[in-house]
């Protein structure tokens, strides 16, 4: 594979934050290697495949932190192969999967398993290990084990570590090695039974709700714990009401080491669209209401929300096409973020494209303690090239996750992952 990768992308508007330049450069790869990045014209060789690439752009590879890639054990909804698959097609050369699998990832072996099932992908698989045994909540996994394996971050995804007693412990733990723990942030003695959002909707549709409340609750005490321990790093998950981002908000001010990632379907979607009872509405966090999105929105541009995630999260269909109340929670999402944030934050000028790619790429790296990508001459290739400005229609059966649970099918999105580069390899995205 790398032998063959030799292409050379003519007059590519490039944008690398970590790299601090926005420009029209000639951007040729060879192998796994940026071979020259220049706006001078570049010898390249006759093998070379030339692409006219005036409308396409060029950024460090984007970095999903939040994905659901089920195996091992729930193999029938995704798996990594599958999940890598769907990541590429939506641009995406970096995800890290939750711990939320059969078993739980809370022991060495299954760690070294996914790392090794995610070694010759495109897309990179990085590990978040669970906090406790079983992802149960009461007794500590050994996590300094798993982080020498190579887990990058700690979370019970999925269940919310409620006790604090464990939690406080958890910070402490980690402490000497400055762990990075995160939280499915969700008091579940107020969500017992949810199927939405706790509001209007809920009360017409008869549908029993998950209140703000019992995620700005676990969100409040998360941060006094991280503080109460010396300012531990603490990273809030999938976070979806005005309330919490004020949270973050005060304790990044506090200069407290926090920080927050928020799903495109937060903010593009309210809990109207659970209206019809379309299950693919229904996941957790629920979507809220529009005060929310705009406080989300208010964040991404201020600088609160520090990247986005997609909680991409496969089901099968006869776990989706239930009773609204009985079907599962979350929806697929690798293959539509692009599109959702450049069409709902670029292209709605909230951000520019700089910022988006911090969110996306260089962000979520960061947080993880993972080396930044660089687009300079010399660096390994690890690439998103896109059309910023194509409008297409998404389709769920183009997709290629193991599961189709979107919300997104038949949306109209501007902007377009066009290809994945990473390791030596080249995916010409299909959407
Ligand atoms: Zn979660």
């Amino acid at each position: 594979m790398s032998e063959s990768l030799n292409i050379l992308f003519e007059n590519i508007d490039i944008y690398s934050p970590s790299d601090n330049f926005h420009e029209r450069r000639n951007l040729w790869i060879k192998g796994d290697t940026i071979q020259a990045c220049t706006s001078a014209p570049v010898k390249a060789e006759k093998a070379t495949k030339r692409i006219d690439a005036r409308s396409l752009a060029a950024m460090p590879g984007l970095f999903d932190m939040h994905v659901h890639l089920r195996e091992p054990g729930q193999e029938y909804k995704e798996t990594i192969q599958t999940g890598t698959d769907s990541a590429k097609n939506g641009g995406f050369t970096g995800v890290c999967c939750m711990p939320n699998t059969i078993p739980a990832i809370d022991n060495a072996p299954t760690v070294e398993y996914i790392i090794n099932r995610g070694k010759t992908t495109l897309t990179e698989v990085h590990v978040c290990a669970s906090i406790t045994k079983g992802r149960e909540g009461k007794e500590l996994a050994p996590m300094l084990e798993l982080k020498q394996h190579g887990a990058v971050m700690f979370s019970d995804d999925g269940a919310c570590v409620m006790n604090a007693e464990v939690m406080n412990r958890a910070f402490k733990y980690l402490k000497p090695v400055d762990g990075l723990i995160s939280q499915h942030c969700e008091e579940h003695t107020l969500t017992e039974g949810f199927a939405m959002h706790d509001g209007e909707v809920s009360a017409i549709l008869g549908l029993k709700g998950y209140p703000s409340i019992a995620e700005e609750i676990i969100v409040a005490r998360d941060i006094m714990l991280a503080a109460h321990n010396g300012n531990c790093r603490y990273h809030v998950s999938h976070l979806s009401t005005a309330g919490s981002i004020d949270l973050v908000r005060q304790a990044k001010l506090r200069g407290q080491r926090v920080t927050c990632e928020v799903t495109p379907h937060h903010f593009t979607l309210t809990d109207e669209a659970v209206r019809h009872y379309d299950t693919n509405a229904k996941m957790n966090p629920p979507l809220r209401t529009k005060q929310d999105i705009e406080a989300i929105i208010t964040a991404v541009k201020d600088g609160t929300v520090d990247a986005i995630a997609t909680d991409h999260a496969p089901h099968a269909v006869h776990e989706k096409e239930l009773e609204f109340a009985q079907a599962a929670n979350g929806i697929t999402g690798l293959e539509t973020s692009f599109g959702l944030s450049m069409t709902h934050l670029v292209h709605a000028g909230h951000i520019g494209m700089m910022r988006l790619v911090e969110l996306m790429s260089t962000m979520p790296r960061e947080i993880l303690g993972l080396q930044q990508v660089s687009c300079v001459e010399g660096a390994l290739a690890n690439l998103t090239i896109a059309d910023l400005h194509e409008e297409w229609t998404f389709s769920a059966a183009k997709s290629l996750s193991k599961s189709k649970n979107t919300p997104f099918g038949g949306f109209v999105l501007r902007g377009k992952p066009k290809f994945a580069i990473n390791r030596g390899q080249i995916w010409e995205c299909d959407l």
